[in-house]
């Protein structure tokens, strides 16, 4: 396939981060060619915040570095030299319009993820960069030799034809293991892992998770808002808090998602094989004394009410069967029958709402994969793999993630940036 062998570099999946490496190189003045094993650029970039893509963070680079959960320190470079700043002014620059939304969420002003997917295409064909549709890269070419281990080519399977490009400059772009229908089906860990190259356990992250302890199907689609989580194991035989959030969840069919249980997902790897327990606070404004304070009011307005009629101004609807189970107060009693005790057990359930995480929801559901080719093995300069000359890894294929808000396409443009 002698047409290949004319580029410089060539450049594994045209998701986010092989598209912002297409434009680096290119604009240093590199031949390049993006193989893309869809039919189309940016398949995962197109559902990217529900839509919309959330294509960066409006911060400084503290906060961005406190929002990077695995390997911060390795993004040094790459941040410094091209940061959410830097991320706005180049998409506006392509001429797309953005606007920052709650939280420091940037999105095109559009609300279109595609108009973020046409600006890229349309600069890559501009500098001239090539994109093959359709093509599946199945193996990484290295030779080994008295002088060290080279990328010589690649292998590559089009039409059913399977056949070998050689290129001394082989960029591995291909995403991680979540929701694989867009392609990321982590070929890329797979090659590392083939070459020898050291790979921290891909997990899902970013994920709902599945509980016990409560009924899930009753009370599926129940938002909570204004709540606090906190997630409890036990370390050196101390029960103690791993994670800590306010804001907003909601229960599935199988456990619960929303934005604080999907944060913590991603904290909570480090914990795998322990017992991890959820604590939700259904009034977090309120101490349990304020909280008892503010029952005895509701029951002495109500006091002939059953007490199952008693709470509707206390919690949403579905909880209340739940939280009235739980209390084991009987539904039908008076309220100026409940004892002191039977009302401040009450309370405690609304305080100390618990739950057992049984387990992670699988990578079909995950919005970013946590692991994948070690650190230690790249240089964070040039995203060049240290053994094998011309091989570079960046994007989500590389172990580093970050928590929701655009942080994790922001790693994807940083790593892309500081290829040279
Ligand atoms: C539902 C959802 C919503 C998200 N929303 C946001 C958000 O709003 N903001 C945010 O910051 N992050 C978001 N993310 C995360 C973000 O999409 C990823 O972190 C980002 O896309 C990673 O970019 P990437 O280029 O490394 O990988 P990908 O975007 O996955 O691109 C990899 C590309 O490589 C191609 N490929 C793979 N293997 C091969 C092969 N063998 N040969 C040829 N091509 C190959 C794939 O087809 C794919 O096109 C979201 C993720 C999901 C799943």
């Amino acid at each position: 396939m002698s047409e290949y062998n004319k580029y410089d570099v060539i450049i594994i999946g045209c998701g986010a981060a092989g598209m912002m490496a297409g434009i680096t190189l290119a604009d240093k003045g590199y031949k390049v060619i993006i193989l893309e094993k869809n039919d189309k650029a940016g398949k995962k970039l197109f559902i990217t915040g529900k839509g919309r893509c959330n294509l960066t963070n409006n911060c400084d680079d503290e906060q961005l570095f406190a929002n990077i959960v695995t390997n911060p320190k390795f993004m040094y470079s790459a941040i410094t030299n091209f940061n959410s700043g830097d991320t706005m002014e180049f998409f506006q620059e392509l001429g797309l319009n953005l606007k920052t939304e709650r939280g420091g969420r940037v999105f095109p002003a559009s609300d279109h993820s595609s108009d973020v997917i046409s600006v890229l295409t349309t600069k890559l064909k501009r500098l001239g960069v090539g994109v093959r549709y359709n093509s599946e890269v199945c193996d990484i070419l290295v030779e080994d030799s008295d002088l060290g281990r080279k990328v010589t080519g690649i292998t590559v399977k089009e039409n059913e034809k399977t056949f070998d490009i050689s290129c001394e400059n082989v960029v591995v772009a291909t995403g991680g293991l979540g929701y694989p229908r867009t392609g990321s089906t982590g070929d890329g860990i797979k090659w590392a892992r083939e070459l020898g190259l050291s790979v921290t356990e891909p997990k899902p992250a970013l994920v709902p998770l599945e509980v016990a302890g409560v009924n899930c199907e009753e009370l599926m689609g129940l938002s909570l808002k204004n709540i606090e989580v906190s997630f409890w194991t036990t370390v050196k035989g101390k029960q103690k808090i791993v994670y800590k959030e306010f804001g907003e969840m909601l229960f599935t069919h199988f456990g619960v998602s929303g934005p604080v249980i999907l944060s913590a997902s991603s904290h909570l790897h480090k914990y795998d094989g322990q017992n991890i327990e959820l604590l939700i606070d259904l009034k977090p404004a309120l101490s349990e004394k304020q909280l008892d304070d503010r029952v005895v009011r509701d029951f002495s307005e109500n006091i002939n009410k059953q007490f199952r009629n008693a709470i509707d101004s206390l919690l949403p609807r579905k909880l209340i069967p739940v939280i009235i189970e739980r209390s084991g107060i009987d539904p039908y009693k008076k309220v100026n029958e409940i004892t002191r005790q039977e009302r401040e057990h009450f309370v405690h359930c609304i305080k100390k709402f618990n739950l057992t995480i049984t387990q992670y929801r699988g990578f079909d559901e995950a919005i970013i994969t946590q692991g994948g080719l070690s650190v230690k093995e790249l240089n964070p300069k040039s995203m060049e793999v240290k053994k094998i000359k011309g091989l570079r890894y960046i994007g989500e294929v590389v172990d580093c993630d970050a928590l929701t808000g655009g942080y994790n396409l922001q790693l994807a443009w940083s790593m892309a940036k500081i290829l040279n």
